[in-house]
């Protein structure tokens, strides 16, 4: 298993640089980088071939997945040994829903912390 993902961080270095740009993410069909920044910024770049330009969202869904989901991890090695992206991306899809909430989180505290400089 370790071994694909050292596959993947290889590419991802010889990768930088080029990208196929999307309007959409071929992930999750989701605004790049995100409905908020919509087309302001680049996306990310998906771990699966280093061109395809996805949303940040599934950027961190890539890192993340194989943490939350053992099943999405196994789906995105598979689709990764087949060299099949609806494959990955539907195991990327499986971690989606926690990486919502950690961003939501994130955002919260972010306010948090932003009213508390206000006060001071
Ligand atoms: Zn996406």
């Amino acid at each position: 298993m370790a071994n694909h993902w050292t596959l993947v961080r290889v590419k991802h270095i010889q990768g930088v640089g080029r990208m196929n740009r999307n309007e959409f993410c071929p992930i999750c069909d989701g605004a790049v980088p995100s409905e908020e920044y919509k087309g302001r910024y680049p996306g990310a770049l998906s771990r699966f071939d280093n061109n395809e330009e996805i949303c940040s969202l599934c950027g961190m869904a890539e890192a993340m997945t194989p943490l939350f989901s053992p099943e999405g991890r196994e789906i995105m090695v598979v689709g990764l040994q087949n060299d099949d992206f609806e494959l990955w991306a539907a195991g990327v899809q499986k971690g989606l829903p926690q990486c919502r909430e950690i961003l939501e989180q994130q955002k919260v505290a972010q306010e948090q912390l932003k009213k508390l400089n206000e006060e001071e």
